[in-house]
């Protein structure tokens, strides 16, 4: 059994290292992480518990003679054989919308992952929802600030501010638009085959089931009422629609510059309630792939939600990280890969991710993404706040002094400086 002052040995060595030297010990690097994982180096406290940890990984141990939905434990192996370092229950961290309750309408569906679905997420919710050609998602408004991405088709987008301006747009796929809290909006699937999208909500246990329609506030006013407000009268109130309309089947619209030109000065052109960030440049790229981040600081109107639209190509990963300020609500639109979420008193938990599936990190939490896969990944990171952040675990360790890092790291300090000595992230540099 070798112990840490062995595997030390091994990697003593001063000055900094060249890109090959930085290669080959990260490789020896890895060595002795197996090493220490396989038990074969004995860490004094979680020495037991690492050993039962690979004991039940060994043998017939791990053997499972009894039902399984083999389906779901193909698509998640890390939920059926967790890695060693897995410790504990963490409340769930995983779910997708192909197992949610989906509404169905003419003209579209819709489902959603709340609090409901992901008990921990108070502060982020999510809707994907579909609009076929010509579509409305009926005109409305709720409780939340509402942030969303196009992820098929195209629509046209309208909002109204409270000084009477509207906006309108039409959006495509990859663009988002954003619509604060009470501004009343519209959403309509555009020519060819509509659209799909996904919305996401900066209050956890929002419900698309729950908004403000214009149908029901003209449907639940007196009509004595409406004739004063309106002047329609008693026979124009009950051709009005009696109950909701929600999704619905409708006319293709005009073409957008009919729309503006209806509008004229009434068209609101200082804010802008759409960002096409299928055109905007990689806020970093590196070798294992492109992050785009988007929050108030380039989307003046995202008061209340940011986001980081990530790329990580096959064998890269999102560095290890956390985020100082919020939670992560995350969307997976494609690509395959796994996450862990390393929370207090060691409890952690990995779980893989496909297409279509939510990912959720506590606030302050550490974790990665890792693509495990053949294809690209991207995913959607979502905070409910105004400005992104981060902290980056290399950054950090490069930050501290040798005599601090080693106190704690127990590597020499050759081996510690090997690492990326700067925040990336997504790895390899
Ligand atoms: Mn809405
Ligand atoms: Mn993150």
């Amino acid at each position: 059994m070798k112990t840490i002052d062995e595997v030390e040995e091994q990697t003593t060595g001063e000055g900094v290292p060249s890109h090959e030297q930085k290669t080959l010990s990260r490789r020896m690097f890895v060595e002795a992480a197996a090493l220490a994982g396989a038990g074969l180096v004995t860490a004094t406290a979680m020495a037991q518990s690492r050993q039962e940890s690979q004991a039940g990984r060994q043998g017939d141990s791990p053997s499972d003679p009894g039902p399984e939905n083999t389906v779901l434990l193909r698509e998640n192996p890390s939920a059926n054989t967790p890695p060693f370092t897995d410790h504990g229950n963490p409340a769930p961290i995983w779910y997708s919308f192909d197992l949610t309750a989906k509404r169905m309408q003419g003209g579209g569906w819709t489902h959603q992952v709340t609090e409901r679905e992901l008990p921990q997420s108070k502060e982020i919710a999510g809707v994907n929802m579909r609009l076929t050609a010509g579509s409305f998602r009926e005109l409305h408004w709720h409780l939340a600030d509402e942030w969303a991405i196009m992820l098929s088709g195209k629509a046209r987008i309208s909002i109204m501010q409270p000084d009477g301006k509207m906006f309108i747009d039409d959006i495509g796929v990859g663009d988002l638009w954003y619509f604060p809290a009470g501004f009343p909006h519209s959403i309509q699937g555009l020519e060819g085959d509509g659209c799909e999208f996904l919305l996401v909500f900066n209050q956890g246990n929002f419900s698309e089931d729950d908004t403000f329609l214009l149908s029901e506030f003209l449907a639940h006013t007196p009509p004595e009422v409406v004739q004063k407000n309106m002047g329609w009268s008693r026979q124009e109130w009950d051709q009005l629609p009696p109950t909701e309309l929600y999704i619905f089947a409708s006319q293709l619209p005009g073409p957008l510059e009919d729309d503006r030109r209806f509008l004229g000065k009434y068209l609101e052109t200082n804010n802008k309630y759409t960002f096409k960030a299928s055109s905007m440049a990689p806020t970093t790229k590196t070798a294992g792939g492109e992050v785009r981040i988007i929050d108030s600081t380039n989307f003046l109107v995202a008061q209340n939600i940011a986001s980081a639209i990530v790329t990580i190509k096959p064998g890269g990963m999102r560095e290890m990280h956390w985020h100082p300020n919020v939670s992560e609500w995350q969307y997976w639109i494609k690509g395959k890969g796994r996450m862990t979420v390393v929370l207090t008193g060691g409890k952690a938990r990995t779980m893989d991710f496909n297409a279509n599936d939510v990912g959720y990190v506590p606030a302050m939490a550490g974790h990665y993404v890792e693509n495990t896969g053949t294809e690209d990944i991207v995913f959607l990171e979502m905070f409910k706040t105004s400005h992104y952040q981060d902290v980056s675990l290399n950054q950090w360790i490069a930050r501290m002094p040798d005599k601090m890092a080693q106190a704690h790291l127990k590597l020499p300090v050759s081996t510690i400086r090997r690492a990326p000595q700067d925040k990336e992230i997504l790895l390899p540099e």
